[in-house]
């Protein structure tokens, strides 16, 4: 086995950064050797100034390290991005830049042409695209984005249908964890025994990002696929896991019940093909109870890196609807993007 890979959390101490801390340790490719956030808390130790705030404690070896700037050379091939989109733009550019891998969470260059987006089961190949960004941008490093926390539940759904039963109209209305606004997020007295029925800019971004990631890569450039989505987003009293109510209709004559439970129980990316360390053995888990699955209750599956699926039936407006369940900020964000780092570096630890 090779030497670990040294990289860096950028954002490392909100809410998606400290799940990057929490996935990484122990990480048996990667190894975390620089935590960065904005400029007010450098030099201080990420034990003392990030307030951490998952149930799981804090990986001892990350409590004394001290938190650099982003503007600071990391000395990290690789660097896992969790910073907000205010300022991910320019800081990820200037990584890629210098010659790092960047991993980003952030919207800002999810839709640019020669920018993959993926999710490593459904488009691996788009990673093609980086030799012509590196070309185009003079770029020695590269940037691979992840899509919107909705998106990739929604998307894991999608895909295993839409490679065998192209996709006309996708419906979906969302209720969406509070960790999804990060940290302290939406007030208390905004969201206690309410549902918020608006998140700014989160609509858009399901409506087109699932049609670049599940469009073809052609001649160096990706073809979006041509499904519809309309999307309406509110924000629940959920901690953690974004459900979705989803319905969707098909091209040409819809396949059966049976034929989409299928689809979704048998699909199976690279990522398990190859094994790799965060993996889910099963990324798609249907559930077959009227009342599942629950964000409590099934946001863990397979370590939060599964989508977990439930109620198919008959849609009368549609063919179909049903349910489905991500967990924002692990499948939704730093455990994706750390999947998409391993499909990357997967020769190099696997020998393949
Ligand atoms: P968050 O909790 O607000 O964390 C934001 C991070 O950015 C913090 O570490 C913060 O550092 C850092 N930051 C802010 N301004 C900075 C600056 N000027 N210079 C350097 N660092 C700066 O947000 P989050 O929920 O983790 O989301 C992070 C990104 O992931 C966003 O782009 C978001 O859209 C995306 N995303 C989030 C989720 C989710 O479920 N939460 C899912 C998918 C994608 P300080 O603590 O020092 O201010």
């Amino acid at each position: 086995m090779s030497e670990r890979l040294r990289v860096g959390i950028l954002g490392a101490t909100g809410a998606v950064g400290q799940k990057f801390a929490l996935l990484l340790d122990g990480h048996p490719w990667f190894e975390i050797g620089a935590l960065a956030a904005s400029d007010k808390r450098v030099g201080e130790a990420y034990g003392e100034t990030v307030n951490w705030k998952q149930a799981a404690p804090m990986p001892e070896p990350l409590r004394h390290m001290k938190v650099q700037s982003c503007s600071d050379q990391l000395d990290c091939p690789v660097v896992f991005s969790g910073l907000d989109s205010s300022v991910a733009g320019e800081i990820e550019q200037e990584f890629a830049r210098r010659g790092c891998w960047v991993f980003s969470n952030a919207r800002n260059h999810r839709m640019d042409e020669d920018v993959p987006l993926v999710i490593a089961e459904l488009n691996p190949d788009h990673l093609e695209l980086i030799p012509v960004q590196r070309r185009k941008r003079g770029w020695r490093g590269a940037i691979v984005t992840n899509a919107n926390c909705s998106t990739i539940a929604l998307a894991m759904a999608l895909g295993p249908l839409q490679q065998e039963y192209p996709l006309d109209r996708v419906h979906v209305v969302t209720m969406q964890a509070l960790s999804g606004a990060g940290y302290p997020g939406v007030p208390s007295l905004d969201i206690l025994a309410n549902v918020v029925p608006y998140i700014g800019g989160e609509e858009d971004k399901i409506e087109s990002e699932g049609q670049k990631i599940l469009g073809r890569l052609r001649g160096g450039r990706i073809e979006h696929a041509d499904f519809r989505v309309s999307a309406q987003a509110n924000r629940v009293a959920v901690e953690e896991g974004h459900l979705e109510c989803v319905s969707i209709s098909f091209r040409g004559k819809a396949p059966s019940m049976d034929e989409v439970r299928s689809c979704w129980s048998q699909f199976r990316g690279e990522p398990q093909r190859l094994g790799l360390p965060s993996a889910p053995p099963q990324p798609v888990v249907v559930r077959n109870e009227p009342d599942r699955p629950q964000p409590r209750l099934d946001v863990w599956t397979q370590k939060g890196m599964a989508t977990v699926i439930g109620r198919l039936r008959p849609c009368p407006l549609l063919d179909y609807k049903f349910l489905v369940l991500g967990h924002n900020t692990v499948r939704g964000a730093a455990g994706a993007s750390i999947l998409n780092a391993e499909y990357v570096f997967r020769d190099r630890f696997l020998g393949q």
